[in-house]
């Protein structure tokens, strides 16, 4: 492994802050940078501050007017609806501009350090996969991902593996390449049919020359570790080894917990960990660029610290305690300390759901299918 992991961090990330009673708040990040510091995880990583992404480099993916859009918004009573600006998801705030383009920042200047030779990074505050090229949506201004990839393929035409188990459909990084075979894109997510954006169906595979490298698996609400572990094993897997990407991309949205407030996925720590472990062995004997991990969703604050924490662990391979720290969690607000865990892996593996457990492993073994007639023939598998 050549160099440590980069890190992009500076307090000034905190500025993307919509209104106050938004769901996304930015204490996610702080928290997690807090934890994985007190847990020495740090020591081991490189850290850089990320800059203010260039206009031109938003202009690899975004259009003029929608940049020009975000620049004329000032404060909170802004709103261009046509460019989905003022909206409820997505209302704006002081300096929006500055604060989402350096979103888009730290994620390009990972992609840098990876071009100079660095083997991974975790950029906890990317992942903003929502954002299309003339509309901010879902909470994202900017998509970090898009302009950060389309960068580099421009510096160094290469193949992109997009692995994304955010909770809800990537469908800003979806369409930024439905058309591109450089970017295969895989999104594992609450079905459409009942959580935002309402896309990520399985008949959307690509068009035109990427037609076979979109690839999405919905899951019934109630999804939970089975069934992210079911769809790591015999949709990514696979298509990772017959695609050999020079990059790998994750998005690390962690919404599909069984704790987070706003979808209906009931994933633990389990089968995240069999991903991460899985995506850094695959990683690291197939991809020459190496792995770049970006953040995304999750909204119950201290369980995104301690699962990002984990994850970068698992990266690093080191450890971490048993609990999480007392001194941490004392120093969070009864808020944040509502409904929030105290282990930094989760008890259980599986969690009671609603929705009956066999219903939803029939679901998944009907997608699964489906997405094999219809994708694996593109990629050389039976
Ligand atoms: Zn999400």
């Amino acid at each position: 492994m050549k160099g440590k992991l980069v890190y992009p961090y500076t307090e000034a990330l905190l500025n993307y802050q919509f209104s106050r009673d938004h769901p996304l708040k930015q204490e996610r990040l702080k928290l997690t940078y807090e934890l994985s510091k007190e847990l020495g995880l740090l020591k081991k990583v490189r850290e850089i501050s990320p800059t203010i992404a260039a206009r031109s480099d938003l202009e690899l993916f975004h259009t003029p007017d929608f940049i020009d859009a975000v620049m004329a918004c000032h404060d909170e009573t802004c709103v261009d609806i046509r460019y989905g600006l003022g909206t409820t998801d997505n209302p704006v705030f002081a300096n929006v501009y500055d604060a989402a383009a350096r979103y888009v920042g730290a994620t390009l200047d990972a992609v840098k350090e990876m071009l100079k030779g660095a083997t991974n990074a975790f950029v906890i505050s990317g992942g903003l996969h929502h954002a299309q090229r003339s509309q901010a949506s879902g909470f994202c201004i900017f998509n970090d991902v898009a302009v950060s990839l389309l960068y580099l393929l421009k510096k160094k035409p290469c193949k992109i593996l997009y692995f994304d188990f955010d909770a809800h459909h990537a469908d800003g990084v979806q369409n930024a390449f439905y058309r591109s075979k450089q970017v295969l894109t895989i999104s594992v997510h609450q079905t459409g049919k009942t959580l935002f954006p309402g896309t990520g169906f399985v008949h959307e595979t690509g068009a035109g020359e990427g037609v076979g490298y979109s690839v999405n698996v919905p899951l019934l609400p109630g999804g939970g570790s089975a069934e992210l572990v079911r769809v790591l094993e015999e949709i990514v897997v696979p298509l990772f080894e017959s695609y050999k990407p020079n990059l790998l991309v994750t998005q690390l949205g962690v919404d599909g917990h069984y704790l987070d407030p706003l979808a209906h996925l009931s994933y633990t720590s389990h089968g995240y960990e069999a991903v991460i472990r899985k995506m850094k062995s695959l990683s690291s004997s197939m991809c020459d660029l190496g792995w770049l991990a970006v953040g995304g969703g999750g909204y119950n604050v201290i369980n995104v610290a301690r699962l990002w924490t984990l994850f970068l662990s698992i990266m690093l391979d080191e450890k971490v305690p048993v609990n999480i720290p007392e001194d941490f969690l004392q120093a969070c607000t009864d808020d944040e300390r509502a409904n929030a865990p105290t282990t930094m892996r989760d008890e259980q593996e599986a969690i009671h759901t609603e929705i009956p457990r066999e219903t939803i492993a029939l679901d998944l073994e009907r997608t699964l299918r489906r997405v094999k007639e219809l994708v694996f023939p593109y990629h050389g598998l039976a």
